[in-house]
């Protein structure tokens, strides 16, 4: 069976992804930042404990990647899914509000982690058999996309997770190691609130779908939920 590890799995996409994932019998190593109070994704993992296991992970953490690169260090991972992100506080979003600390957090969490992420585990990604790095953006980071303004921090941190996986589909593709950039919708999440256009299942089920019919050709391919392209 296949295996996937999956960051930010304590709620949101993360535990759909998880969920659907076990389901289907795949490996799951899900992670998570308090694993103790993480009780949805605890109940899940009873459920499947032979598909499920769990993990403290802040991505931000690099003793704790390190830890967990050394744990898994036999275990081929088909897809590194970096899903984990913050929006940052809604009140420096704002032109004329900007706020440093905050940006650089976002940038930390949405940037810096899934480059750090795909740097500490590709050695288990080039091992498996799907060899395939997935990048949840966001098409608040498209340029083009972009009709209204605001959210500042957040756009500006997608567009530039979106940058790394361009260059790291360049560099890796010679290990035939592929880099995806999802948009996984307007979801009713935490983060996305309540009038997504979607529900967590229906997005979970669409991002599996571009990912089991993914190609060479699509690695560092802005994704749209329905598989088109989104201009940068
Ligand atoms: P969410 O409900 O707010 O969940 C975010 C998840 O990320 C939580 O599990 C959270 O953990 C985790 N997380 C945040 N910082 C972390 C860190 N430093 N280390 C480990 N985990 C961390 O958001 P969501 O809607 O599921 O979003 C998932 C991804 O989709 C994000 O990358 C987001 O930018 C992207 N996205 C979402 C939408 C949407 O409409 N919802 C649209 C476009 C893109 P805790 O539970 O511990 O806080």
């Amino acid at each position: 069976m296949p295996t996937i590890l999956l960051t930010g799995t304590n709620r949101g996409l993360g535990l759909e992804l998880t969920r659907q994932y076990a389901e289907d019998g795949w490996m799951v190593q899900a992670c998570c930042r308090n694993p103790g109070t993480a009780d949805e994704l605890n109940h899940l993992q009873s459920q499947y404990p032979d598909n499920i296991t769990v993990h403290a992970l802040d991505v931000t953490d690099a003793n704790q990647r390190n830890k967990l690169a050394k744990q898994l260090a036999d275990t081929p991972i088909d897809i590194l899914f970096n899903n984990a992100g913050i929006y940052g506080d809604g009140q420096h979003q704002q032109f004329g509000s900007s706020f440093a600390y905050v940006w650089q957090k976002v940038f930390e969490t949405d940037v810096i982690a899934p480059m750090q992420m795909m740097e500490t585990f590709k050695p288990q990604v080039a091992m498996s058999e799907l060899k395939l790095m997935a990048n949840m953006s966001s098409k608040m980071g498209s340029m083009t996309d972009n009709g209204s303004g605001g959210s500042y921090v957040y756009r500006s941190c997608k567009a530039a997770l979106n940058a790394v996986c361009v260059s790291a589909a360049k560099d890796l593709a010679a290990e035939d190691i592929q880099v995806a950039i999802l948009h996984p919708g307007w979801v009713r999440t935490d983060m996305g609130g309540p009038n997504g256009e979607l529900s967590v299942q229906e997005s979970a089920a669409a991002l599996r779908n571009t990912l089991a019919n993914f190609t060479p050709a699509d690695s560092g391919r802005f994704i749209d939920i329905d598989g088109s392209t989104i201009p940068w």
